[in-house]
């Protein structure tokens, strides 16, 4: 589904994606691991075509993201890219149906119904059916998340990408929010997840990237990669998070 060759990117001097390579299957759930500073945000951020890398390709369903110029096409395949972010960045105007249904009526044309029918059952599925009419500031950080998911699945997208769902939750919310994403995942969603939450990549993941200076280090099924990584670099970061 996404093809990455040889991707770079650098703020001014600064290479902060140097040479990635890597590929993600239909269905396929990646967790990308690293220390701070290791350009994971980056590299999703790449993938979203939020950044534009300077050199390398990204193909998605064939299509090369970088050489793509502004426009229809490229709006297009955006829509089929799913994003969630650290900090829900729901529209604090909008009640929580209203958040979900924006896109799918401005951008792709769906009617006021069906926006409403398919915005109601994504809230139950996320376990939230209840909370429709709420404003995002009377609900809970990991409610907010839950919404923000939803939000981006009224697009109907073929990859989810998450940048760290979870890091800005108390603790307590945490699990709610890694349940609704393991349902996801269940439900054969194609999924980019960027985690600190090692017990869920462990779990969930079906090849983990271990992401470094730049560099995607290591990649392998997630019992290879924590019980015998390869790479100092990883030996010395799963020591400082296990
Ligand atoms: P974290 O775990 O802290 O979120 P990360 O792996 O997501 O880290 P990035 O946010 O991708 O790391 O940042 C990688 C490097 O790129 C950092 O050194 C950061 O300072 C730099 N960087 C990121 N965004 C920009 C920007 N817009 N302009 C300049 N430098 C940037
Ligand atoms: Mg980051």
């Amino acid at each position: 589904l996404i093809e990455v060759n040889h991707l770079k990117k650098n703020y001014g001097n600064t290479e902060v994606l140097k040479d990635i390579s890597a590929e993600v299957d239909q269905g396929q759930v990646i967790c990308i691991i690293g220390p701070s500073g290791a350009g994971k945000s980056t590299f999703l951020r790449c993938l979203n075509v939020l950044e534009k890398p300077n050199s390398g390709q990204i193909l998605f369903d064939g299509q090369n993201l970088v050489s793509l110029k502004d426009g229809k096409e490229l709006d297009q395949l955006r829509e089929k890219i799913g994003m969630v972010f650290q900090n829900f960045n729901l529209f604090s105007n909008m009640n929580v149906i209203e958040n979900i249904k924006l896109a799918p009526m401005k951008v792709k044309g769906v009617s006021d119904k069906d926006a409403e029918s398919e915005a109601l059952s994504l809230l139950s599925k996320v376990g939230l059916k209840d909370h429709a009419q709420q404003y995002p500031a009377s609900l809970s950080g990991g409610q907010q998340q839950r919404v923000a998911i939803a939000r981006a699945l009224a697009m109907h997208p073929e990859v989810m990408l998450f940048d760290e769902p979870t890091s800005a939750l108390d603790p307590e919310m945490v699990g709610e929010v890694l349940t609704t994403m393991k349902d996801l995942a269940k439900s054969g969603m194609t999924m980019v997840v960027v985690t600190h939450e090692m017990a869920f990549a462990r779990e969930v993941a079906d090849q983990i990237w271990f992401m470094a200076d730049g560099y995607l280090q290591e990649k392998g099924v997630p019992e290879e990669f924590f019980d015998h990584p390869t790479s100092k670099r990883a030996q010395d970061f799963l020591n400082k998070v296990l």
